[in-house]
């Protein structure tokens, strides 16, 4: 096939896809964006809007162009949010970004500008919960609770969310914590309104009805419930009941190590990247919100032992051959076609921009390539405890040592009967 050159940068080659015809000849992918990005940006003078010009220049700049073209021409809704935006017809705050129409544009859009110092940094998962609860308010809420509910969240959550955003940063499961606090006391108010009860009114057999009458997701009204007494609006003597514990199940040391087996043999179902997370889960008992927000500072690939920090403590290693795949994976993470995450600080990066993986669709992943997740991890945490003191698996694996001493009492092992249990059972490996 014969090469195009490309008019005005000479670029030659057929790598990309989005060459377009123009008066002067073919252009090239990147002058392609370049032209369009400066069309949509062009605040009405014939020249770029100057407070989008760091967008303009980093965007254009991407290793990928046809990427950033099919941003531009695949979403309808980013055309006429960049021209608003340069214009001035938008204001360029994270305001107007709250109030658009299309919230994945709007959020999407707003990762770049933070992240190319156009707009100052703001918690992407605070705004979203923000721009959840005034949905949720509009949308679900019976008009009498609306006010209560309101209260509830801004004293409630949004207090307790700022708080953590400004101190070390939320997480996707602390926001999904609370959407469904703030669900579940609206659920609760309306239950009690079909039970012709005002929540003044409420009685610990009503409590309890609502306990034992639904599934246990019915705990997540507790904040609620516990906010509401402490302010009065609610009798301070009521208690919400807490479910029985039902003693969880591990995997069968045979089924953990045909599981272990596999995630070191590549295979066309799970992508490197699964594997690689799955030997963190298996191995190490790790949470999935944990294996997500590792950096790559997290783990060091220097020397010839991979080894990888969780927590506070100090590294652990990662035995042969596992931490082959940790290092084929960390080498290799995919770029996603945004150019951010060519260099990623993340282990595991996500499809937004400068962002890691979503633990959500981390989960989604590794569920759906057949990892038994909880089972895996509390049969690793298991396995780690009966091979070292509670105390030293709970520091070198990030866990509190009540967590990890509590599966130790499972097993029946606990810091007095370590020593000999282990005299009698010889060298205990990981697999
Ligand atoms: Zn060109």
């Amino acid at each position: 096939m014969r090469e195009l050159i490309c008019p005005r940068c000479h670029l030659c080659g057929q790598r990309h896809r989005w060459w377009a015809h123009r008066s002067d000849g073919i252009i090239c992918p990147r002058c392609h964006l370049t032209e369009r990005l400066t069309e949509l940006l062009d605040d009405g003078t014939g020249r770029i809007a100057p407070a989008l010009l760091p967008l303009h220049e980093a965007y254009t700049a991407q290793p990928n162009p046809d990427a950033g073209l099919v941003w531009l021409y695949c979403n309808r809704h980013v055309p006429p949010l960049l021209t608003a935006l340069a214009t001035g017809h938008l204001p360029l705050s994270h305001e107007a970004l709250d109030d658009h129409p299309s919230s994945q544009t709007a959020m999407h859009l707003r990762d770049l500008l933070m992240q190319y110092g156009v707009l100052e940094q703001r918690d992407r998962y605070l705004v979203h919960f923000e721009n959840w609860l005034r949905q949720f308010l509009a949308g679900n809420t019976a008009a009498e609770d609306r006010q209560l509910i309101q209260q509830f969240a801004t004293w409630h959550s949004l207090h307790k969310l700022r708080h953590r955003a400004e101190h070390k940063g939320l997480t996707p499961g602390v926001t999904a914590r609370h959407r469904l606090e703030v669900a579940f006391a609206q659920r609760f108010l309306a239950w009690l309104r079909e039970h012709d009860t005002a929540l003044v009114d409420c009685t610990q057999a009503h409590m309890d009805l609502w306990i034992t009458s639904g599934n246990t997701s019915r705990q997540c009204s507790r904040a609620f419930i516990v906010w509401a007494r402490a302010n009065g609006i609610l009798a301070r003597h009521l208690q919400l009941p807490y479910p029985k514990k039902q003693p969880r199940e591990a995997l069968t040391h045979r089924d953990r190590l045909q599981l272990l087996h596999e995630l070191l043999a590549p295979q066309r179902s799970r992508l490197l990247r699964d594997r690689a997370a799955a030997i963190l889960l298996v191995l190490f008992a790790q949470p999935l919100t944990r294996i997500a927000t590792l950096s790559m500072d997290d783990i060091n690939l220097t020397s010839s032992e991979v080894q990888i920090t969780f927590g506070q403590h100090g590294p652990v290693p990662v035995p042969e051959p596992f931490g082959q795949v940790l290092r084929e994976h960390a080498e290799n993470r995919g770029p996603y076609n945004i150019a951010a995450n060519r260099t990623s600080p993340w282990l595991f990066p996500g499809r937004c921009p400068g962002r890691h993986i979503h633990p959500v669709h981390l989960r989604n992943c590794l569920r759906d390539s057949g990892i038994p997740l909880v089972r895996s991890r509390i049969t690793a945490l298991r396995a780690l405890v009966s091979e070292m003191p509670p105390a030293i698996a709970a520091q070198a694996v990030g866990y509190t040592a009540r967590c990890v001493e509590e599966h130790a009492n499972t097993i029946g092992m606990s810091w007095v009967n370590y020593v000999p249990a282990r005299r009698g059972s010889g060298e205990l490996t990981t697999s």
